[in-house]
């Protein structure tokens, strides 16, 4: 019997995934996603452990400012943004010091009079800092260098000065604010997700999609489902696997194989690299730090250590738990990775004596410890994208339909200035359903 024709496949149910699932549901298509894992949220993981009032976030954790896809769903799901603190300290010259000093608006400045140069003439994020006309301190430079791989989690001899420039000099970077979907992104993606069931749109997990033939009008994918071969054919299909994934070579592990390939794409995956990141929460039994030094760090939500393998913590301010996130990304997370699970919680602890010195007793204190390597995940091979020297037009390139058939979306894909991030990747969904459905509208059904 030949297996059901769907309006659409969907691969990865990821947040791009979901969000266009929802979008088809709403517009009653017949839809089928397919995801590799055995769970929902792809690069969004909430872990909730007995006796924590707050979820380890092993991916995403924040929403950075206040972007309208994201915002709309938080309204439609009923779940609170809850505000993120920015107290910060840092390490300077082995002592912990309050951090006043706005080096971002610094670096902002310089963009903004660089923006114009840089798009005649793109330079890599470092060249630009080490011999660009930008008139910045030392101090504001190691800043920038700091903020390219720990926020953008991008290697700076790659990253592209242009497109940190508008990301940074634009409006929306300024004091934007961060928040936490109350109850941690897991819960919110699962809102989403129950949108889709009883709507048209089936749901398969542990589903690892190998192969995706194609024809305008015509999408036969073939993979293995719950460790048995499968197979599924609909006329058209949303991709949103992750960057890394999309970048491997045909032949390599793991590789999903397009056929014919997406030639079209080579270029906009030329000009995009999928970002490292190494994250390890760290679960003691009090928070120590609140009483450390007659109790100054009570309302500090985030330490700098600038040299060490993990130079960022975070607290779960404003909520008190006794839960520190280790942060390092771009090459840092990069010399990190594939490091084994022990060693890289042993570097976290080493980072965090160089916090608080030896009077802190990390080991002691330590409960527990959470890490995922996403870098050695297979169906995620990085954290999230960043754009890379001459790679100005690479989203807008790799989000282009092929054929009225083939769709594309995933944080990696938005052109809208959400890219690297949940909310960009929910955009993007709903731009890809949104496609789609006009696609099939204009096109009438097209291979029937
Ligand atoms: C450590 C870390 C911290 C982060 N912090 C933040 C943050 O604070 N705020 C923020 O906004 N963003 C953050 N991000 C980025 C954010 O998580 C991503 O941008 C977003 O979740 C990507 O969603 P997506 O749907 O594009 O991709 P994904 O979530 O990766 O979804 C793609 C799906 O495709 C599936 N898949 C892959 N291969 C196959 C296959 N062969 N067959 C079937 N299915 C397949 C995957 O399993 C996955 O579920 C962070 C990411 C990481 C890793």
């Amino acid at each position: 019997m030949a297996p059901p024709l769907f309006d659409a496949l969907i691969i990865g149910a990821g947040a791009a995934g979901l969000a266009a699932g929802a979008e088809l549901a709403r517009a009653g298509r017949s839809v089928l996603v397919l995801e590799a894992r055995d769970r929902i949220g792809g690069r969004c993981w909430s872990l909730h452990e007995p006796g924590l009032p707050v979820p380890i976030e092993l991916g995403a954790e924040f929403i950075h400012g206040r972007p309208a896809a994201m915002f709309s769903l938080l309204e439609k799901t009923g779940v609170a943004a809850v505000d993120a603190p920015f107290v910060r300290w840092t390490v300077q010259r082995g002592k912990l010091q309050p951090r006043g000093d706005d080096l971002f608006a610094e670096v902002r400045r310089a963009l903004r009079q660089q923006g114009a140069a840089l798009k005649k003439q793109d330079v890599s994020f470092e060249t630009f800092l080490a011999h660009g006309p930008h008139g910045l301190s030392e101090k504001a430079q190691a800043f920038a260098r700091m903020r390219a791989q720990g926020f953008e989690a991008a290697d700076p001899a790659r990253a592209s000065a242009r497109a940190i420039a508008e990301d940074w000099g634009g409006e929306a970077a300024a004091d934007a604010g961060h928040f936490r979907p109350a109850g941690g992104y897991g819960a919110l993606l699962a809102s989403l997700a129950g949108e889709l069931g009883g709507n048209g749109v089936e749901l398969r997990l542990r589903t690892v999609v190998h192969t995706v033939r194609w024809k305008r009008g015509s999408v036969a994918v073939e993979g293995t489902a719950l460790g048995k071969p499968f197979r599924a054919t609909a006329r058209r299909a949303i991709i949103t696997l992750p960057l890394g994934v999309l970048q491997l070579a045909r032949d390599a592990p793991g590789a999903v194989c397009f056929t014919p390939a997406l030639k079209a794409k080579q270029q906009a995956l030329e000009g995009l690299a999928s970002g490292a990141v190494i994250k390890v929460a760290l679960r003691f039994r009090a928070a120590f730090w609140e009483e450390l030094d007659e109790a100054r760090y009570r309302d500090a939500s985030f330490f700098h250590s600038p040299e060490a393998a993990f130079p960022t913590f975070w607290t779960a301010l404003p909520v008190r738990a006794p839960l520190l996130i280790a942060w390092a990304g771009g090459p840092k997370a990069t010399r990190l990775s594939g490091a084994g699970t022990r060693d890289i919680i042993r570097q976290a602890v080493t980072s965090l004596k160089s916090v608080f010195g030896k009077q802190a007793d990390i080991e002691a204190r330590l409960e527990a410890a959470y890490v995922h390597d996403w870098q050695r995940d297979p169906f995620a091979r990085g954290a999230y994208s960043y754009v890379t020297v001459g790679g100005a037009a690479a989203r807008k390139a790799l989000a282009a339909p092929l054929r009225d058939t083939l769709f594309f979306a995933g944080e990696a894909t938005d052109d809208e200035g959400e890219a690297g991030t949940v909310a960009g990747a929910l955009q993007s969904g709903t731009r890809a359903a949104r496609q789609l459905i006009n696609a099939q509208r204009n096109g009438g059904e097209i291979g029937s």
